[in-house]
């Protein structure tokens, strides 16, 4: 006897009528027109079944945060990074901790249960740090979280100096959290960052964690760093477990040289996260017009080899005012950033808020096949390209085998002569 059973739902493959039988935690058979005695059984109505989004890069020590203590006049990213330094001493674990658990809510809702998270290490008290560690364990039934130690401050320009900026990390390691990030092109020079990559990426390998860095967020088409954390990633044998966030300088990168930066990426599997809700609204801001996009070159990446996903980063703090935890929005905005308009590259923004950022946080036991976890969302959507362009409605979102959300079907009633009585927005 099964505990679930899908029934006729499509999958983003593009296989339809597909049945999903579940047994106790786990996906046990993933098959067309499966008919066998269940507790429950879903008809999913042709209707997409996605395994869950995952967003693998956020700052959730900062969500929810909008307008404390004031808003961000210029929307650039230094004057975030001012602010976030303005509002860090008026920080209490008990509203950290609240904010986060209610983004969880959203993200929960929205079918996104596995979340990576950057957390600023540059408070010698770890106050984020252990708040944040709480919340992943009160949200660990439901939300995969992953925390990044992130020295927001940079390692060597910090104002506590090197060794501490370096204890610091290393303690908030030795406390749980499973990532080694940074931030090479906000340290003083160039020489600098590339230094505070190496260290890093050191430390990452002596203890045989991932790294995560914030890597050439900005504009500046000289911007070397993503270099130096492929080069460290070869020569350390990390092949794999590396990522570069944001990448943003690769956008205004002259083209000779991309054409030698790809393949030292490739060789070096480096993995990258664009942030496209965030590279659109914060790169480019001290252009006139023509303004670049900013975002990395993420069609070019991916026929590279690249693995390239798209995360959130922010939602309502000092550096972006929206956001609801929508992957389907994030990977919306990216779509349009960069003209990835073929019905073949639509669907790879879907991989890249789904299966992408999968591979990166390395989640065990996720995807619609036997043997994963029962962990899926099901779309009022007929496809991914529909899903995409709907940010359709997540119907039932199933953790587990366990629906823990659920919302009704969309439909706008009309009152139109000769008209239908309702439209879905389906072609
Ligand atoms: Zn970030």
């Amino acid at each position: 006897m099964l505990d679930l059973l899908v029934q006729n739902a499509a999958l983003p493959d593009g296989r339809t009528g597909m049945s999903v039988a579940v047994r106790g935690e786990k996906i046990v058979e993933v098959c067309a027109g499966l008919q066998s005695p269940a507790h429950q059984v879903l008809d999913a109505q042709g209707y997409l079944l996605s395994p869950p989004f995952v967003d693998a890069h956020f700052h959730m020590d900062a969500t929810l945060s909008y307008g404390l203590p004031r808003v961000n006049q210029s929307g650039t990213l230094l004057e975030g990074i001012a602010l976030w330094g303005e509002l860090k001493p008026l920080l209490t674990q008990e509203a950290l901790i609240e904010r986060a658990l209610a983004y969880c809510d959203w993200a929960v809702a929205k079918g996104l249960l596995a979340i990576r998270t950057h957390v600023d290490v540059c408070d010698p008290r770890l106050l984020a740090v252990e708040a944040l560690l709480e919340v992943k364990r009160q949200v660990a039934p439901y939300i995969d979280l992953q925390l990044v130690a992130f020295p927001q401050n940079g390692v060597l320009r910090g104002a506590q100096g090197p060794q501490q900026h370096i204890n610091n990390l290393k303690r908030a390691l030795d406390m749980g959290v499973d990532v080694v990030g940074g931030i090479p092109h906000f340290e003083r020079t160039m020489a600098d960052g590339a230094i505070s990559v190496r260290l890093l990426c050191e430390l990452a390998a002596e203890r045989g964690l991932r790294v995560d860095m914030h890597c050439d967020e900005s504009d500046d088409p000289h911007s070397r760093h993503v270099e130096t954390l492929a080069f460290e990633t070869q020569r350390l044998g990390m092949h794999g477990r590396v990522t570069g966030s944001h990448l943003t300088s690769m956008h205004s990168m002259d083209n000779y040289y991309v054409s030698k930066l790809l393949p030292l990426m490739a060789e070096a599997q480096l993995q990258v996260v664009a942030n496209p809700l965030i590279n659109i609204t914060l790169q480019g801001r001290h252009d006139t017009y023509p303004k670049r996009r900013g975002m990395t070159r993420v069609p070019e990446l991916l026929a590279a080899g690249i693995n390239v996903a798209f995360g959130h980063d922010c939602v309502m703090d000092p550096w972006y005012s929206l956001g609801s935890g929508d992957m389907l929005e994030v990977a919306h905005m990216g779509l349009h950033v960069g003209q990835m308009t073929s019905q073949a590259a639509m669907r790879q923004c879907f991989d890249a808020v789904t299966v992408n950022p999968a591979r990166i946080l390395g989640l065990g036991g996720y995807g619609l096949e036997a043997g994963c976890n029962a962990d899926f969302v099901l779309l009022q959507a007929r496809d991914p390209v529909e899903a995409l362009r709907l940010r359709a409605n997540r119907l039932q979102v199933f953790r587990k085998g366990t629906c823990i959300a659920s919302a009704p079907a969309c439909a706008s009633t009309l009152r139109l002569p000769g008209r239908p009585a309702s439209t879905g927005f389906m072609a």
